[in-house]
């Protein structure tokens, strides 16, 4: 685990709510040394994976995923909450802890083959990122792997993805 990388992730207790620590990647974010090793992180591993879209996830996913399809040279591609994307989508929805979240992609972004590399901060359960995989593999893309800058390994959902949806995760740094 990169602890430069690690220790730039503040982690609030309380937040949401009681008895959830929340890890905070704003700090690394305003952490330019860390920051730009998370994105050298992701571009080593994937710059000769053949990656021909990187696909983020609302809201922080974008913030990772658009620097890294800029230094990979590939389209950037927008999956968010429901109602937020303005042409034809398709819509899946995800179980939150309480009730029901809907994910979306425009139905023209993926192009059939496409080798796609899902972003997200952080995988806890792995509802979110299962929800976005349904939906790039309905347009007939490829999920060449999903990743992460944070795992919090013990809620599961890591080895779900690997084993349910039968896609591989990496992810920079583990958390309890
Ligand atoms: P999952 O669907 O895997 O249970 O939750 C992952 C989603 O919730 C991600 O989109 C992630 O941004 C958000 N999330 C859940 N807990 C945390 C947390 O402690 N820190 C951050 N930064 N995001 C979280």
């Amino acid at each position: 685990m990169n602890q430069t990388i690690a220790s730039s992730i503040r982690t609030i207790p309380g937040h949401p709510k009681p008895g959830i620590n929340f890890r905070d990647i704003t700090t690394l974010l305003e952490n330019p040394k860390a920051f730009r090793m998370t994105i050298d992180q992701f571009v080593q591993r994937y710059m000769d994976q053949n990656i021909t879209a990187v696909a983020g996830i609302e809201s922080r996913g974008f913030v990772f995923g658009s620097v890294l399809a800029y230094e990979l040279s590939v389209p950037f591609l927008s999956i968010r909450k429901a109602g937020k994307l303005p042409a034809e989508t398709i819509s899946q929805s995800y179980q939150l802890e309480y009730g029901e979240d809907v994910m979306e992609i425009h139905k023209d972004c993926v192009k059939p083959g496409d080798r796609v590399l899902i972003i997200d901060d952080l995988i806890a359960t792995g509802g979110t990122v299962s929800a976005a995989i349904k939906l790039v593999r309905q347009l007939g893309g490829v999920v060449v792997e999903s990743c992460f800058v944070i795992d919090l390994p013990d809620l599961g959902g890591s080895k779900k993805v690997q084993e349910e949806m039968d896609c591989p995760c990496y992810s920079i740094c583990e958390f309890e």
